[in-house]
């Protein structure tokens, strides 16, 4: 590859310096100085978002195209957005390189097929795709379709053909998405969250009561103290870090780093700490424990906002590594002990002296007074001293007005206990009294662009939109799914807003089937899918393995790079009939048939499976929103046309749905209700307008009504305000709820364009849309004392003003109670409570604990060796069989990001292709050395499961540790090559992770695995 000398700066200029385009030795050829006109002049300038991650940077699109029939534009050139509130201009080397994304060779232009067998595509017109994939559905959904279960309960499912969709297309792809699936009766319906942020969810939820990043990213420039764990956002988000930096120049904050490697976010930290990757928990239950012991924590806070003074019921226990209720032959807890002790009404008992040794707080002291420094140095292999700074650090804002903010992303949900992880850090924030605060927080930091989006619209096997949960085969009824699914309050006076489930569920319902879901069918219940189980990816691949699976719809995902164990992958997708992908690139997993040597070693005449290769737009060519990483919903609009022939998701996803419903209308077949009663009444059914879908996502009145609570009236159709608005009586529809109010009869709120931050708290109000009810900061309530001052005056949030209350941001909270009252300010849960005893929402226990990577270097785990790993991690017999260990695998691996490169997208694009050619490996000095490898040399990475190939960069940056008196070295594998793209073809590096998952979201292991390394 050659560069000239102006390209080469151009690069660097996007701060690019410093990557392996320099340490690979390219140097730049002789400059040729030239003049140019200005670029811009007569282009049409278009905004978006950039694509790539959650930060949601605002773009500046500049096409040219008169607009004129029939005239085609052509985009030229992307800058950043000086707009917008968060980039301010910025765009990342990701963001910079984003129009040799939209004009990649690789860009899909036409339908293609591969016939079973073949070693080609070949082309074939939409018609006959639409028309093939239809038939190949139904053929398959006939023969398959279950309706009803082996007790003969209506459970309307299909359960043979899978669907993987997208986390970067638009929420209203995604609404499309999830009517489409449903209405066939799909289970297994999946998206990139269960492969990155999915114990995000299970951890935050039963924490806090929703399970999303609390604040956002302007707000991290009000810390005083960040931490950094779990993440490097500084190379996977850099442009959200500017509000680290920003908090660091002009709030004087201290920036904490902890991490396996001393990486990007750690060189400009004010203390980096090094741990073993996998024992993250044991660090932060030593955190707890330091805070609990040295009485650093927020005494009025806890005491007022936190279950610490509630009774925990007296046959809870743990003992050597296992809670009360472990069911040792089904790995699995049974979870009755995990509960309040409650008193004769039904409410939990509470001793607010905090003396009654079963009060939350004195249990949780005993919890984790076994995580000493000294055990967790033995385990983390991170230095007292280091550990000790970072909890004296975390200490001092333990009064109300310093706050410390944590940042975190796939470094904590890639384990097999990723949300107990998760968990500990949100106890951390709890005792600290940083929820709800300016500058505090758990800051969950989103990957893809719109992974948020695609978890809130519930595109995951047992979930629907808003968090609702989509019914087991064992809910018969719509009575019995409402009732155990609407909580009751565990404390007298709380909000426990979860007691509205039937409006939510009944509007979904009214969205989702229209006119045919009426109260006496239940709302169309019976049409829903009832599940047995999830099916998640994980057991996907296991089953497709198996036989068990026919087809599958794979929609801007990319299964074969992101699934775990590779090669599992690969040979579960061989076994399909039909597979459908609808990409805008040429990606691995559509060509999973093709032989690519070692890289892809298979047979591609015994490959039965007949693929379709589908082109979609991306996201500069269509209309939109996405919800980045704060909540925000951000509208975006096209700046061209896709190109060939390449369609929208939602014309392909219109076109698909309709040719089934005209197949099913003209030639019968199984169970054809739930998809002619699902509502698609959009002007153009093979085509729906983005806008339609959106202000039927956000809901409006199905008939004329009173609004009791804003003392209004609604026409019918008119969109309504607020999910306030809601009803059971099927006189409102909302797909989903928490979206409720981003289009009202004012319009489009996602596309509001008002940066103004009066405050200088950077509570942007005015800029797009936040979920739920343009809130920017979750429970903010928290932020005031118990008398309805804010803690810190010179960061009121929300405060009392003696009727109601009143602030910059909209209040998570009953507007009019007053403080007196003693609602609690975790408003979704059913005490008002934020939670340090985690109750029974986990899987794996009500405190988090320490358990070993399922591939542990040290083979034990030195707090209790009986029980080394979680004892519930989700682990098929199969893949237990591809464990390594450390006597043949010595090393620790851990997978990652790099600013240049976003997961397996930009190695498409020829700018980021060129600072990045090649795939490496990082390699810690002391290790190369002992086995004879120079930055340069190439080696092969393998674990149990099979190997890797790339070039040796020798680091000192990933330290050797020394772990329960053994060393241990890690291997750095960044995750971002394969066998398509601009970039020199490399490994899949998902090839060496094993297929583990944590137990509460069963999210794969890919941070801390065993491997060996050796020169090639
Ligand atoms: S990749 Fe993320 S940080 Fe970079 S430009 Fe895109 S949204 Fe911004």
């Amino acid at each position: 590859m050659q560069v000239n000398r102006r390209g080469f700066f151009k690069v660097c200029a996007g701060g690019m310096a410093g990557t392996t385009l320099a340490a690979l030795g390219f140097t730049p050829i002789t400059a040729h100085a030239s003049t140019r006109e200005y670029k811009l002049i007569r282009a049409k300038e278009t905004r978006n978002n950039c694509t790539y991650c959650s930060v949601g940077c605002g773009m500046l699109i500049y096409s040219l195209g008169d607009g004129a029939k029939n005239a085609t534009s052509s985009i030229f050139h992307v800058e950043g957005d000086p707009d917008h509130p968060v980039s301010r201009g910025s765009l990342c080397p990701k963001g910079a390189g984003v129009v040799d994304y939209i004009h990649s060779e690789q860009r899909l232009k036409y339908p293609e097929y591969r016939a079973p067998g073949s070693n080609t595509w070949q082309r074939i017109s939409w018609e006959d795709a639409i028309d093939r994939i239809a038939r190949l559905m139904k053929a398959d959904r006939d023969a398959n379709f279950q309706v009803t279960n082996s007790a003969g309960v209506t459970v309307n499912r299909w359960l043979t053909t899978a669907m993987f969709c997208s986390s970067a297309a638009s929420n209203e792809t995604g609404v499309l998405d999830q009517k489409f699936s449903r209405a066939l009766g799909m289970l297994a319906v999946e998206n990139q969250a269960r492969l990155c942020h999915g114990p995000t969810v299970a951890a935050l939820a039963p924490s806090f009561g929703r399970g999303a990043m609390t604040n956002n990213w302007n707000d991290i420039k009000n810390a005083n103290v960040v931490l950094v764990m779990g993440g490097n956002p500084a190379e996977a988000h850099p442009v959200g870090f500017k509000w680290v930096v920003e908090a660091k120049n002009h709030n004087k904050a201290t920036l904490l780093v902890v991490d396996p490697r001393f990486n990007r976010s750690a060189s400009v930290a004010d203390r980096y700490a090094p741990i073993r990757a996998g024992s993250d928990a044991a660090f932060l239950l030593g955190v707890i424990n330091y805070l609990l012991s040295h009485d650093a924590i927020h005494h009025d806070y806890v005491k007022a906002f936190t279950n610490a003074a509630l009774l925990v019921r007296d046959d809870y226990s743990f003992n050597d590594g296992l809670f009360s209720g472990y069911d040792e032959k089904h790995h699995k807890y049974d979870k009755t002990s995990w509960a309040y002790a409650l008193d004769a009404n039904g409410m939990a008992q509470r001793d607010d002296s905090l003396q009654n040794p079963r009060c939350v707080i004195n249990l949780l002291k005993q919890h984790v007074a076994r995580y000493t420094p000294e055990m967790v140095e033995n385990i983390c292999g991170t230095s007292q001293a280091d550990f000790l700074h970072v909890c004296e650090q975390l200490a001092t804002t333990a009064v109300p007005n310093r706050t410390a903010t944590i940042l975190y992303a796939l470094g904590w949900t890639h384990h097999t206990n990723g949300a107990q992880i998760i968990r500990a850090a949100a106890m951390i924030q709890l005792l600290l009294g940083n929820i709800g605060m300016p500058g505090g927080g758990i800051n969950a930091l989103r990957g893809h662009s719109n992974v948020q989006g695609f978890t809130d619209l519930g595109l995951l096997s047992q979930s629907l939109p808003g968090y609702l949960k989509l019914p087991s085969e064992k809910q018969i009824s719509l009575e019995q799914y409402l009732g155990e699914n609407t909580p009751h309050a565990l404390l007298p006076g709380q909000v426990n807003y979860w007691s509205n489930t039937p409006k939510f569920f009944v509007s979904f319902m009214k969205a989702m089937f229209g006119d045919a879901a009426q109260a006496s069918n239940q709302w169309g219940y019976d049409w829903l899918p009832k599940w047995d189980k999830s099916y998640d990816c994980l057991t996907q691949a296991e089953m497709m393995t198996e036989g068990k699976f026919t087809g599958c719809l794979v929609q801007g995902f990319n299964p074969l790079a992101a699934f775990p164990d590779k090669n599992k992958a690969q040979r579960a997708f061989s076994k399909l009939k039909y597979m459908v992908v609808i990409d805008p690139l040429s990606t691995e997993t559509a060509s999973f048939w093709q032989n690519q040597g070692e890289m892809n070693a298979v047979d591609s005449a015994s490959i039965q499976t007949e693929v379709f290769r589908l082109p979609s737009s991306c996201f500069a060519e269509e209309n939109g929103s996405v919800a980045n990483s704060s909540r925000w919903l951000q509208w975006h609009w096209a700046a061209a046309q896709p190109p060939g022939e390449a369609w929208n998701d939602g014309k392909i996803i219109g076109h698909l749905f309709m040719r089934l419903r005209e197949l099913y209308q003209q030639e019968g077949g199984v169970a054809p209700e739930p998809l002619l009663n699902t509502r698609w009444a959009y002007n153009d059914p093979r085509d729906p307008m983005p806008e339609e879908v959106a202000r039927e996502a956000s809901g409006y009145a199905v008939l004329d009504i009173q609004d009791v609570s804003t003392q209004t009236s609604l026409k019918k159709g008119e969109q309504l305000a607020s999910f306030a608005q809601l009803r059971d009586d099927g006189s409102t529809a909302s797909f989903c709820w928490i979206y409720c109010g981003s289009w009202t009869q004012a319009g489009n709120q996602m596309a509001r364009r008002d940066n103004a931050d009066p405050s200088g708290l950077g509570a942007i109000a005015g800029w797009a849309w936040a979920w739920p009810l343009n809130r920017r900061i979750l429970y903010n309530r928290a932020s005031a004392d118990t008398q309805g001052k804010a803690w810190d005056p010179k960061r009121a949030l929300i405060e009392w003003n003696g009727t109601k209350w009143v602030g910059l941001d909209v209040p998570d909270y009953p507007v009019t109670a007053a403080p007196e009252k003693n609602v609690g300010p975790f408003i979704m849960m059913q005490d008002g409570m934020g939670h340090l005893f985690g109750l029974d929402k986990l899987a794996d226990g009500p405190f988090p604990e320490h358990y070993e990577p399922t591939e542990s270097p040290i083979g034990t785990n030195p707090l209790h060796p009986a029980v080394t790993w979680s004892p519930v991690a989700r682990l098929y017999a199969s893949d237990k069989a591809m464990m390594g260990t450390a006597s043949d695998f010595p090393y620790v691996a851990t997978s990652y990001s790099i600013t240049e490169l976003f997961r397996h997208w930009t190695k498409h694009a020829l700018l980021n292709a060129i600072v990045q050619p090649e795939q490496f490996v990082e390699i810690g000095s002391e290790l190369a050395k002992e086995k004879g490898i120079v930055a340069g040399d190439e080696v092969k990475v393998s674990s149990k499961r099979g190997y890797i190939k790339a070039k040796a960069v020798v680091t000192q940056r990933i330290p050797r540790l020394k772990i329960d008196g053994k060393t241990v070295d890690t291997i750095g594998v960044p995750c971002h090559w394969g066998f398509e793209g601009t970039t020199r073809k490399g490994f899949l590096a998902n090839t060496l992770t094993p297929s583990i998952g944590d137990a509460n979201s069963q999210t794969p292991e890919y941070k801390a695995f065993l491997v060996n390394v050796e020169k090639v």
